[in-house]
C-alpha cells in the first residue's frame, strides 16, 4: 500500500557510530543497516529523507525537541520511551551484553565478579539503564560516554574494566579484530524501532512499517541484513 508523504523532506536522526547498524565507510558516507533500510523504504514509498548522525542520546533529544521528525538508531522499543514516542514494528531482536578485552575474562565471569570494577556504556541507552538499576547489587562504577568510538577506545586502553552494549555492535567490532570476549550470557530483550514523536507523523511510520513489511515479504530485508552480520559463525 503506497502512503502520502505530508512533507517534501524528513529529517531523520541517527546514531553517529552503531556499527553494523549505522557507521562511516572509507568514504566517510554513513552505511549499515538502519541507513539502509531507510533509504529503501523512502524510496518505495516515495518520500526524501535526510539523515542527521548526532548520536544516540542526541537523535532522542532532536525528536523530543522537534529537531527531526524521527529517528532510527538501533533504539529499542521500551515501555518507558513509549510514553513520548511512537514506534514502528520491530525490524530487529537485540539484547545486551558485557563485554571485557580479552584476557580479562578470567577475572570476570559474572556480574558479582564486577565488584570494585569500572563499566562503561552510552549515554541514554539500554545498557546505561541497565548499569544503573544493578551499581548497588554488584558494587561496580558505572562510566558513561556519549559515542561507541570513545567507549571501546576505553576498554582498549583500560580506563574503564568493561563495557555494556546491543551484542551485535560488540560482535561487530570483535568481527573488525577488536580484542573482546563477552563472559556473562546476554540479557534477553531490545527489539529495535523506528521511531517518531509520540503523536506526531503518523503518515511516516505507516510508510516505513509498509516498505518494511514489504522487504520482509520479498527478501530484501534478509539481504540487507546479511550484508552487514555474518550469520555463519
Ligand atoms: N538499543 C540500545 C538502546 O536503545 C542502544 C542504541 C544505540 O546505542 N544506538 O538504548
Amino acid at each position: 500500500k503506497k502512503v502520502e508523504p505530508e512533507k517534501d523532506e524528513y529529517v531523520i536522526a541517527s546514531d553517529s557510530a552503531f556499527a553494523p547498524f549505522e557507521f562511516q565507510n572509507e568514504e566517510n558516507e554513513y552505511i549499515g543497516i538502519d541507513v539502509d533500510l531507510m533509504k529503501r523504504a523512502a524510496e518505495m514509498q516515495g518520500f526524501n529523507v535526510t539523515f542527521n548522525h548526532i548520536g544516540f542520546s542526541g537523535a532522542v533529544q532532536a525528536v523530543e525537541g522537534d529537531q527531526a521528525d524521527g529517528m532510527i538508531a538501533g533504539m529499542s522499543i521500551t515501555d518507558e520511551r513509549e510514553e513520548t514516542f511512537d514506534f514502528s514494528d520491530p525490524y530487529f531482536e537485540s539484547g545486551i551484553q558485557l563485554a571485557v578485552e580479552e584476557g580479562n575474562d578470567d577475572d570476570i565471569t559474572s556480574y558479582e565478579d564486577l565488584e570494585g570494577k569500572t563499566v562503561g556504556a552510552k549515554v541514554g541507552t539500554e545498557s546505561a539503564d541497565f548499569l544503573d538499576e544493578n551499581e548497588d547489587e554488584y558494587g561496580f562504577n558505572v562510566k558513561l560516554y556519549d559515542d561507541a568510538d570513545q567507549l571501546y577506545e576505553a576498554v582498549r586502553v583500560d580506563a574503564i574494566d568493561a563495557l555494556m552494549d546491543d551484542y551485535p555492535v560488540i560482535g561487530y567490532s570483535m568481527a573488525q579484530g577488536q580484542e573482546l570476549e563477552t563472559p556473562i550470557e546476554r540479557e534477553s530483550g531490545g527489539e529495535y524501532g523506528f521511531a517518531v514523536k509520540k503523536g506526531e507523523s503518523p503518515e511516516l511510520l505507516e510508510m516505513f512499517n509498509e516498505a518494511l513489511q514489504e522487504m520482509q515479504r520479498t527478501g530484501e530485508y534478509d539481504q540487507i541484513i546479511s550484508t552487514y552480520i555474518d550469520d555463519s559463525g
